[in-house]
C-alpha cells in the first residue's frame, strides 16, 4: 500500500511537471533546477551569476527553502523577480509548488529562470518540476566521498560545479577523484571547477549558460 501511494504522487508530480514544461517551451523560456546540500553555495552562485548576465538575460528566480525568506531578500537586491516558496519542512520542490510560483512571472519578458532547490542532497533530484535541465553544486569542503555515496544526484545532472576551490590548501580532499566518480555516473555530465568567493572558473559556467539559455530562444 505505501509504494502505491508514493507513486500515486510522483504521477501526479509528473503530470504537473509536463504542463509546466509546455509553458515554459511555449514562451521559449529556458529553466535550471539548482540543487546541493545546504551550504554548498547555491545562492552565491546566483548572485555572481545574475550580476554578469542580468543585463543581457532576462532572469527570474524561485528560491525553494523550509523556512524564511533571507535568500529571495539577496535576489530580490539585484533588482530581479523572486518568488520564495516555503515548504514548511518538506525536503524538496515538486512540480505543483513550482506551478504556483512561476504564475508570478510574466513569462512572455524572461528567458532564464532559477530554481533553487531545497538543500538536500537526495529527494530534489527525484522530482521533475518541468525544468530543462538539472545542475548541481559540489562543495569541496564535503569530502570527495559524495558522488558515489549520493548517486542519483550526480546521475541526472547536467552540469555540475565543484565549488570553494579556493579552499582546498586547507583540506584532504582529492578533486580528481570527485571528478572521475562523477564521469563513472555521468560520462556526460559538465563540470566547472569554481570558487564563487574569487570567481575563479566562473567564466565557463557563464558562457555555458549564456550558450544553452540563448539556443532556447532561437
Ligand atoms: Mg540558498
Ligand atoms: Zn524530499
Amino acid at each position: 500500500m505505501k509504494i502505491q501511494v508514493v507513486s500515486k504522487i510522483l504521477d501526479a508530480n509528473e503530470r504537473i511537471a509536463v504542463e509546466n514544461k509546455e509553458a515554459f517551451d511555449r514562451h521559449h523560456v529556458f529553466v535550471i533546477n539548482l540543487m546541493s546540500s545546504p551550504g554548498a553555495g547555491k545562492t552565491t552562485l546566483l548572485e555572481k551569476t545574475i550580476s554578469q548576465l542580468k543585463d543581457s538575460i532576462s532572469i527570474a528566480v524561485i528560491e525553494g527553502d523550509i523556512a524564511g525568506v533571507d535568500d529571495a531578500m539577496r535576489i530580490e537586491a539585484l533588482g530581479i523577480p523572486v518568488v520564495q516558496i516555503n515548504t514548511g519542512g518538506y525536503c524538496h520542490l515538486d512540480a505543483g509548488m513550482i506551478r504556483d510560483a512561476f504564475n508570478e512571472f510574466d513569462l512572455t519578458k524572461t528567458d532564464l529562470i532559477f530554481i533553487e532547490n531545497v538543500g538536500n542532497l537526495v529527494c530534489p533530484a527525484e522530482f521533475y518540476m518541468g525544468e530543462d535541465i538539472k545542475a548541481m553544486i559540489l562543495s569541496i569542503t564535503e569530502g570527495h566521498d559524495k558522488p558515489l555515496k549520493y548517486p542519483t544526484m550526480f546521475q541526472n545532472s547536467s552540469v555540475i560545479l565543484i565549488n570553494k576551490i579556493d579552499l582546498k590548501p586547507h583540506l584532504d580532499v582529492d578533486i580528481d577523484k570527485i571528478k572521475t566518480d562523477i564521469k563513472k555516473l555521468n560520462p556526460s555530465a559538465v563540470i566547472f571547477e569554481v570558487s564563487c568567493k574569487t570567481g575563479e572558473g566562473l567564466q565557463g559556467w557563464i558562457d555555458w549558460l549564456k550558450t544553452a539559455s540563448t539556443s532556447k530562444r532561437l
